[in-house]
């Protein structure tokens, strides 16, 4: 029975591109380039366009998850006062650090560049912030950054407003780190290179609405890392109008990623890191395609507007799922059901998330009436495994595709 992921020619190139991102990024400090830690939906537009070297610890955190170092780490910033139940990135990232371990050093690279700033965007949680004043604290360097509301319906002009004075406030600190002056053109053609990265990993994504569909969302947590980490550049660009290709070719020659592909399903919530491979193959071997995520949507920044940059990344940072309120979450969810013409939901509760994790305040109950399909909760944990049962998990999904195929 075929029930590996099916490998895309594209990813050879991939693993180049993001291989290149690493060791730039590890040699860049040794050349003499500033480095700033920017949080996945901060302003990175604004740091590539300041010449600094962009590091995402929050890429670092997932490479901890998928390579399992995660669970073993944790303990360690636990023991220096990080509770066990907080962002399993932070103490997994914090962990690594106390130890001097990375994944990074399997590529034979030291691990990550020490920053010389931090900086992040509390749209997504407030672990970031607190997560990046650790290293401020330890590296006695500035940590500055942007808070945005939460719960946000609307984007109204107040809040554009708010969160672009809050980014064009950080202009100066970061170009005393970075010793050189913004210069508002370059800031320009690095965000219509953003929004081009976005456009061309949304069309990526898009792709799953075709019946069958030609990725997952397990082959899409594979596949995002160039528009994670090098948004606003060439590469990823290159790299997602191969991708994109190939999707296409895909679909015309009618190859899908789950041969037989009987059901379809939306994942809300984070990956499990350390199970992507498992989960891929458990789902592939019940005829279930994963069609589409919140968490992979989560790099579309659509706003994004070289002719207004700071209102554009302001809109554009400010509108992501996981800042939204409980009525947008619900009317985003509903539209990708219909658009993935998904048979059910399954949500992971993500034990050290609760800002990822959607199914807490009735939010599986009310959706399901909606739109009159089942769902799931698996319990379990983006980086620490000890929170994840295999064998309930396994036992659970299998009920649930059953309880599809009577439906
Ligand atoms: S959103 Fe969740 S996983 Fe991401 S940094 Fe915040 S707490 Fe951690």
């Amino acid at each position: 029975m075929p029930s590996e992921r099916k490998e895309f020619e594209a990813t050879a190139k991939m693993k180049g591109v993001m291989g290149k991102y690493f060791t730039d990024l590890c040699a860049g400090g040794e050349q003499g380039r500033k480095t700033a830690w920017c949080s996945s939906v901060g302003p990175a537009e604004l740091l590539v366009a300041l010449g600094f070297n962009v590091y995402f610890p929050e890429n670092h955190g997932a490479m901890l998850g998928a390579s399992r170092m995660a669970s073993d780490l944790i303990p360690l910033a636990n023991a220096r006062g990080f509770s066990p139940d907080i962002c399993s990135y932070l103490t997994s990232d914090v962990g690594a650090y106390l130890k001097g371990v990375s994944p990074l050093q399997k590529m034979k690279l030291p691990g990550p560049p020490k920053a010389d700033v931090l900086v992040f965007n509390t749209n997504q949680c407030r672990d970031v912030k607190d997560w990046f004043q650790f290293y401020a604290r330890e590296w006695h360097v500035p940590c500055v950054g942007i808070h945005t509301p939460r719960s946000i319906g609307e984007v109204d002009e107040t809040i554009v407003k708010d969160v672009a004075s809050q980014t064009e406030a950080l202009v100066a600190p970061l170009e005393r780190v970075a010793g050189a002056k913004l210069d508002i053109d370059r800031l320009r053609e690095v965000i219509v290179l953003s929004r081009k990265c976005t456009g061309l990993w949304k069309a990526v994504l898009d792709t799953a609405a075709n019946v069958p569909a030609p990725l997952t969302f397990f082959d899409g947590t594979i596949q995002m890392g160039p528009a994670v980490v090098l948004r606003g550049t060439h590469p990823a660009i290159d790299y997602y109008e191969l991708l994109l290709a190939e999707l296409k070719q895909r679909i015309a020659d009618g190859l899908a990623a789950v041969e037989g592909e009987k059901f379809r399903i939306y994942w809300e919530g984070m990956p499990v890191w350390g199970k992507v491979r498992d989960l891929s193959t458990q789902f592939a071997e019940l005829k279930t395609a994963v069609v589409a995520s919140t968490y992979c949507n989560s790099w579309v920044f659509e706003a994004l507007d070289a002719a207004d940059p700071f209102a554009g990344m302001a809109r554009a940072y400010s509108s992501i799922f996981i800042c939204r309120s409980e009525d947008m979450k619900e009317k985003y969810i509903e539209r990708m059901a219909a658009k993935y013409r998904i048979d059910g939901v399954l949500y992971h509760d993500a034990k050290t998330c609760p800002n990822n994790s959607n199914n807490r305040y009735q939010m599986p109950q009310r959706l399901q009436q909606k739109l009159g399909k089942p769902y799931l909760v698996v319990n379990g944990d983006l980086n620490d495994l000890r929170l994840y049962s295999e064998e309930q998990t396994r036992t659970s999904i299998q009920a649930f595709v059953e309880q599809l195929s009577e439906g």
